[in-house]
């Protein structure tokens, strides 16, 4: 009876995903959620709650995907519901400025102390198009220095060997992106101290802004080697640039003053969204007030948003924030660590080489022996056998991320009885795995 069920959800995520390809490009509005990288037909979300996605045809998944990382309080919390619903009811935008941005500003600036001015966006990649473009802005120099691996959003200078979608789609950079767009980025690996001392002793007089992900979580999760975000820090104090530290993902993830706040270094700027938006579409880039000064109305650097700062966002984000107590990231913690325990004992039952790391509520594995420090070593790993543990794990009512260079979430429904579950099919699913290698 369970298989055919399964089979008729199948088919009918099949048509819908049919029907949705005579539309939507792809079939999706965004790339990794197709599938492509693992096969089959997507899953259709009809609804979600707490740590269960429901897909169009009732089939139920413990969700390790939240909405990649943007869901930490658990789907459909009641706080974040009824903050929605209470500001939706009093208008959903007016283009014109709210006390509900004021409060989630005030609320970001007092966790983060380096952010003592920040202006909203709407995503994640329009923080750092806009981070980049005032630190260029206030420096007077063009050019930006990433690494590979990290993913800055689709903004054009930062559509060279980025990682997640961008490294799923097997694009080491992306068509329409005009070379002039991506003269002044310089691409270095993670890591590797030599070669950003390097790059600083060819052109510091030239280097607007290091950006980096201070830690990665768009190549798998990567752990900064000790020292070397220090280093970054150094050598922009010391030829006049500024850091950037990109934390779309770990701000309020890792903790409530971010991966800043978890590894005392101070950036000039920062980029947040995904949490601070409680799930709906907004996200920030703030720091020092004489960078952001630079911005219209103040300055020169221009940026702006019709629904920037938007009023059912900001309620959203401010519910979410005021549920992030301390008690709730210890939970938070001991669901990741649960999860990081599972996927290590699961690997070692059915021989599969692994390597897992964690920070606060994400946890990154590679299938692979360690160390991985850098985009080439994540993807050396085994990402061929990545889709077969992915819908091992599915048939088994697992949502893993459906591309192998992705972070897994938890959230705060993640308890007892969802982390149990989750053990019970990684054992189930890896050892299907070993199987294959064998
Ligand atoms: N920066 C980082 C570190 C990200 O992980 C992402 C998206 N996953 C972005 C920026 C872009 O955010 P968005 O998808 O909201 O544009």
């Amino acid at each position: 009876m369970r298989v055919e069920a399964r089979a008729s959800a199948q088919s009918r995520n099949e048509a819908l995903f049919a029907r949705a390809k005579g539309v939507l490009v792809g079939g999706v509005s965004s790339p990794v959620r197709s599938f492509s990288a693992v096969g089959g037909p997507p899953r259709f979300i009809r609804n979600a709650s707490g740590a269960e996605l429901t897909d169009k045809e009732g089939g139920t998944y413990l969700d390790f995907v939240l909405s990649w990382g943007a869901v930490i309080l658990g789907h459909a919390h009641p706080a974040v519901v009824a903050a929605v619903q209470d500001a939706a009811a009093r208008g959903t935008t007016y283009g014109a400025p709210t006390e509900s941005e004021v409060a989630l500003a005030e609320a970001i600036r007092k966790d983060m102390h380096s952010v003592e001015r920040l202006r909203f966006v709407n995503s994640g990649t329009e923080a750092a198009m806009s981070a980049l473009r005032v630190a260029r802005g206030f420096t007077g120099r063009d050019r930006v220095i990433m690494f590979e691996g990290c993913y800055h959003g689709h903004a054009d200078p930062f559509l060279t060997k980025a990682g997640s979608g961008v490294a799923a789609a097997g694009l080491p950079k992306s068509a329409g992106v005009p070379a002039g767009a991506s003269r002044d980025t310089t691409v270095l690996p993670f890591n590797d101290e030599a070669a950003i001392e390097a790059a600083f002793r060819q052109a510091g007089e030239s280097i607007a802004a290091v950006i980096v992900e201070p830690i990665p979580a768009n190549m798998g999760v990567v752990l900064p080697r000790r020292g070397f975000l220090q280093r970054l820090r150094e050598l922009c104090d010391e030829h006049g640039s500024l850091l950037i530290f990109d934390e779309v993902v770990t701000g309020y993830r890792v903790g409530r003053g971010g991966a800043q706040g978890h590894l005392k270094i101070q950036p000039d700027l920062t980029c947040l969204g995904k949490v601070v938006g409680g799930g709906l579409p907004a996200a920030a880039f703030g720091g020092r007030r004489e960078v952001m000064d630079k911005l219209a109305p103040l300055g020169p650097v221009y940026q702006a948003g019709t629904l920037a700062g938007n009023p059912l966002a900001m309620a959203a984000g401010l519910a979410t924030l005021r549920a992030l107590t301390p008690a709730a990231y210890e939970r938070l913690d001991a669901a990741a660590s649960r999860l990081e325990n599972a996927l290590n004992g699961a690997a070692v039952a059915a021989g599969v080489p692994l390597t897992t790391a964690r920070a606060g509520a994400m946890v990154g594995f590679h299938l692979r022996r360690g160390p991985v420090s850098n985009f080439a070593d994540a993807r050396a790993a085994d990402l061929d056998g990545y889709p077969r543990l992915f819908h091992a794990l599915l048939g088994r009512g697992i949502y893993f991320p459906p591309s192998p260079l992705e972070a897994l979430f938890v959230s705060l429904a993640h308890g007892g009885p969802a982390m149990a579950k989750a053990e019970r099919a990684v054992v189930d699913a890896f050892a299907t795995l070993g199987r294959r290698v064998q």
